[in-house]
């Protein structure tokens, strides 16, 4: 299926632009996704995965739209991860029939949710303990559903899992026991290692993973169970993870829009990705020939993994962000910059840029071919009131 094009029938209420307009015509701050860069992004990954044992189960955190979904799964994918129950209900709507929620779910209202979603399409989520695993069969049985689990085992990340060991057989053993779930194998994530800059440190850490992987998925085969799926993996290590061949899925989110944080990790050229996600900002103030201030500030752009790079400007610095405002340090040529320019800027970490904005820009050369709603964005169940 292709991603539903909003038709030029605009304006839609609250959208920033019109189909066909230019870059000049576009309110700030407004976020833009390159189609050209887009495109090349998730066929470069579609290519490296050609000849190898695992598939891609794409992170949808890192977009939150459905529109860039269809188009990864026109390249390929199995089905998506999911950081929420929202994300896996919004892509569910959006016609994904295979969701994996890489993550633990406790809240008695989401695992309703998310039992619910189960009759409607693949869903699986992930457990690090008996307790998750007791609440989940109590929400399938309340929902007349049931669930695909597996166990996360901690590979080197420190964040959520088990150690390889007897404890995620233990868990293992719980879930398989379960008539109401079903035991689909290991989250083996580690996202310390997606950032680490050298080649040699990404490798090492994933052939680390692989290894610890590896002795959950021996110790769940001593119990008589089989690992359908051991997934994982990100941006920075899925090319190390495919070498190490232990994976059957790789998680890969970041690569189809990209980041100013990513394209710091040294990368061959093969599995060097461009930078489709830019936001755009007009100047709005000079107050020093070597400062200039833009429109897009905190509420536009995320800092948590350092400023926006400007793309078309080479000596121009982002610092000191405010609410609405960004502050450019000017050197050189970039201190032409007056007042009421467009400048695009490579945001510093994408998946908490794009929670900022309903919309996504998506635009080839300086032409707008299209509008997407970020539509898992601030999405809210319905029956929650606000
Ligand atoms: C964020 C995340 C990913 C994707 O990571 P990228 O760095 O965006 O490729 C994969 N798996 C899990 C569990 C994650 O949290």
């Amino acid at each position: 299926m292709l991603p539903a094009m909003i038709p030029a029938t605009l304006p839609i209420p609250g959208a920033p632009v019109r189909i066909g307009d230019t870059l000049e015509e576009i309110e700030t701050p407004a976020l833009l996704v390159d189609l050209d860069h887009l495109e090349t992004n998730i066929a470069r990954m579609a290519k490296l995965f050609q000849g190898t044992r695992a598939r891609l189960r794409p992170h949808a955190k890192a977009h939150k739209c459905p529109a860039i979904a269809h188009l990864q799964l026109a390249r390929g994918a199995v089905g998506f991860c999911c950081q929420t129950v929202g994300e896996a209900e919004v892509l569910v709507v959006e016609g994904i029939t295979d969701v994996l929620v890489t993550n633990q779910i406790v809240d008695p209202h989401k695992l309703d949710r998310l039992a619910a979603l189960s009759r409607r399409a693949a869903v699986a989520v992930c457990v690090d303990h008996p307790e998750q695993v007791h609440q989940l069969e109590a929400a399938c049985v309340r929902q007349d559903s049931r669930l695909g689990v597996l166990v996360e085992v901690d590979v080197g990340g420190g964040r959520c899992g088990v150690p390889p060991g007897s404890a995620a057989a233990n868990l293992a053993e719980r879930i398989a026991g379960s008539s109401r779930l079903h035991f689909a194998g290991l989250q083996a994530y580690n996202g310390k290692a997606q950032h680490l800059r050298g080649i040699e440190e990404r490798r090492a850490a994933a052939v680390n993973a692989a290894e610890h992987a590896s002795v959950a998925v021996a110790a769940v085969a001593s119990r008589g169970l089989v690992c359908e799926s051991v997934t994982g993996g990100g941006t920075g290590t899925f090319l190390f993870d495919l070498e190490a061949g232990l994976l059957t899925e790789i998680q890969a989110g970041s690569y189809a829009l990209m980041d100013a944080d990513y394209a710091r990790n040294q990368s061959e050229p093969r599995t060097t990705f461009t930078q489709a996600l830019q936001v755009l900002a007009t100047v709005i103030s000079r107050p020093a020939a070597d400062r200039a201030v833009i429109d897009a500030g905190l509420k536009a752009i995320a800092f948590d993994s350092g400023p926006p790079e400007p793309l078309d400007l080479r000596e121009a610095r982002c610092q000191r962000p405010s609410d609405e405002h960004c502050e450019l340090v000017l050197g050189g040529a970039a201190q032409s910059l007056s007042i009421g320019q467009k400048l695009r800027l490579a945001p510093g970490h994408c998946d908490p840029t794009i929670n900022l904005h309903d919309w996504l820009v998506a635009v080839r050369g300086d032409r707008v071919e299209a509008l997407w709603p970020i539509a898992a964005r601030g999405y809210r169940w319905p029956g929650q009131s606000s």
